[in-house]
């Protein structure tokens, strides 16, 4: 059995891929973004002409590669999927660029990781629909030429931040995703136990919902356990109670805060006082990448109010407290 708690990077099970939404009409939620990406979808057809190129950011695990998916498949183009970090030579962008088809689209995971001199190859043929290859080495080296069939890029990262400035402006507007709101969850869950064939009530996906996280692909874990749990404990069908006794039975927290985000918490408060404190020294602190927990775990503690970025450092909120069963201080910081 995978975790119920997965980590958020994990590769796409066939769990996944059963629950991912064919169309836009089933991809429920981030109602903006979706808007976004219909009229451009739109506007390319009407022109005729291949879609532009696109940018999608978020945390993991809200969409982006189903995005991707849906893009391609509304104006029945192919999709061809790699990421960043799987790209490592020239040679193996090459590789790739040269197997596009007019109109194919390229989703690259995960952008932000690709090698500068990477990129550096791949401006040419996003712009111009070229690839400009230097072969041999020393005195014998020389450029060639390929053309390439008009394509779209349509790119992922956890990090609009981390985009070179070059990378950014070749792309129009990025499609920002946010997490998803419980009662959107809800509608989630409901529709995963429709496919899964698992009879649920409203108040049971209710209660999934307010522990996912504000993430799908977590949401959809977790309705798996309780799955499992309802059918050997509770006739099958999933209600509030079962999922809370389900949910519980594995420590999954109420509010959806995975153990590292816990771990945030305790180190804030009690290490560094609730700050402010810089990420750096969480990390440490913590044991994890620095960049982990500013892309996975911080947006999500900062929109639960439970951390506050400021200027000099992250600093803990009354909520943190509470959380961990604290009073939280009268005034200063917090
Ligand atoms: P990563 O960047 O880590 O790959 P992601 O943002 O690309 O994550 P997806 O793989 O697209 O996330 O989505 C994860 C899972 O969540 C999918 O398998 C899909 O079933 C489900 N999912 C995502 N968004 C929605 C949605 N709006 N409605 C229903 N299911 C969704």
């Amino acid at each position: 059995h995978p975790p119920v708690n997965p980590t958020l990077n994990e590769a796409d099970s066939p769990f996944d891929l059963a629950l991912r939404p064919a169309n836009f009409d089933d991809f429920h939620g981030q109602t903006k973004v979706k808007e976004q990406l219909l009229v451009m979808v739109q506007a390319a057809k009407m022109r005729g002409e291949p879609l532009d190129h696109a940018l999608l950011c978020g945390p993991p695990g809200l969409g982006k590669t189903t995005l991707a998916n849906l893009i391609a498949s509304s104006v029945g183009s192919k999709l061809h999927t790699t990421s960043g970090p799987q790209i490592e030579r020239a040679g193996d962008l090459a590789g790739i660029l040269t197997n596009l088809q007019e109109r194919d689209i390229l989703f690259i995971d995960e952008i932000h990781r690709l090698h500068p001199s990477i990129e550096e190859y791949l401006y040419p043929a996003i712009e111009d629909f070229r690839l400009d290859i230097i072969i041999d080495q020393g005195p014998k080296a020389r450029t060639i030429r390929i053309d390439l069939p008009p394509f779209t890029l349509v790119g992922a990262t956890t990090r609009a931040g981390m985009l070179t400035a070059p990378m950014r402006s070749r792309f129009g507007i990025p499609n920002r995703l946010d997490y998803y709101t419980v009662e959107e969850l809800q509608h989630i869950i409901m529709r995963s136990g429709r496919l899964l064939a698992v009879p649920i009530e409203e108040d049971g996906a209710l209660e999934i919902a307010r522990r996912s996280r504000g993430t799908p692909r977590i949401a959809n874990h977790l309705l798996r356990w309780v799955r499992d749990y309802a059918q050997v404990k509770a006739q099958s069908v999933v209600t509030q109670d079962v999922a809370h006794h389900a949910l519980t039975m594995r420590d999954i927290d109420e509010t959806g805060l995975d153990e590292m985000d816990k771990r945030f918490l305790e180190a804030l408060i009690h290490k560094f006082d609730g700050g402010p404190v810089g990420l750096n020294s969480v990390a440490v602190a913590v044991g994890e990448d620095a960049s982990t927990l500013e892309d996975v775990h911080e947006p999500y503690l900062v929109m639960q109010g439970f951390i506050k970025r400021t200027p000099r450092g992250r600093v803990a909120m009354p909520a943190a407290y509470r959380k961990l069963g604290l009073v939280p201080p009268v005034s200063g910081q917090a």
